[in-house]
């Protein structure tokens, strides 16, 4: 029997369903597909214009290097056709997860969302972004109706998240250094690296998925320390000068970087308060 539910997506129903009360074994066992939709306004035939963006905006936007070549994107103009609005009825944008052996298991396993997502897209689901990106492709709406009615998740998220440069280093190495004025941040996967002002150790962080050099790429100043390996470590470099456009576009990622900050300064506070005490 099919239902409606008003979620972002196919995986996020599957959680909704669970919020009310249905146990997730029985979605795994009966539920055979999950279809989502979104409406969009449909571009005016009559007068529909191509419109160029920056490659940089286009990558943002979810389209693949290796297409952009090729790529005609059309917005709207207005004329007596179409009372002047530039759109002319309507277009469905769909996503259909189907449940397959492999995203049973994860729905069974109760996987969080964004997991049961990337399960559902390598079982061949395309998600509603992705599929609203198609209908601009072939002309049929804009990039501004594409982006408002669908939402990016991880999966269509720009290359340069997804897959930062990663970086190995050795014992000793300087991975960043006190006066520079580079504006990259990392995230440390593996091993431990000292945080060394004045060539003095201040502090060690070891704790895999830390952020750190966050604070140039916020501040616009320079490096107040330096970042020496400890042994082998390996690190995820982001690229600085994108930070704001993090911020402005993925919520999701920054409230990450804004989490680390915040316990860093957390950290940084029962130290004074430690030191404070000390001085009594
Ligand atoms: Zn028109």
């Amino acid at each position: 029997m099919p239902s409606t539910l008003h979620t972002n997506d196919s995986p996020a129903t599957i959680g909704r369903l669970v919020d009310i009360g249905i146990p997730p074994y029985m979605l795994a066992s009966s539920v055979t597909m999950v279809l989502s939709q979104r409406l969009g306004r449909r571009l005016c035939v009559h007068c529909r214009q191509p419109v160029d963006y920056k490659k940089e905006e286009l990558l943002s936007f979810g389209f693949k290097e290796d297409e952009l070549d090729e790529l005609v994107i059309y917005g709207p103009k207005g004329c007596s056709k179409c009372n002047g609005l530039g759109y002319k009825g309507r277009v469905g944008f769909f996503e259909l997860m189907e449940v397959t052996e492999e995203v049973s298991k994860a729905i069974n396993a109760q996987v969080p969302e964004d997991q049961l997502r990337k399960v559902a897209i390598k079982e061949g689901m395309t998600p509603l972004r992705e599929a609203a990106l198609q209908k601009v492709r072939q002309g049929i709406t804009s990039i501004d109706e594409a982006l408002r009615r669908t939402v990016a998740h991880k999966e269509s998220l720009p290359a340069y998240l997804v897959n930062p440069d990663e970086e190995h280093y050795e014992d000793g190495d300087v991975i960043l250094r006190e006066g520079n004025n580079d504006k990259d941040f990392f995230k440390l996967l593996r091993g431990a690296v000292a945080v060394v002002k004045d060539r003095k150790k201040i502090a060690q962080l070891s704790e895999p998925g830390e952020y750190f050099g966050e604070m140039a790429a916020i501040t616009g100043e320079e490096r107040t320390a330096s970042i020496v390996s400890i042994g082998r470590s390996t690190i995820k470099r982001f690229p600085g000068d994108k930070l704001e456009e993090v911020i402005e576009k993925y919520p999701e990622v920054s409230l990450h970087l804004f989490r680390s900050l915040s316990q860093r300064l957390q950290k940084n506070n029962q130290m004074l308060m430690k030191l404070a005490g000390q001085r009594k």
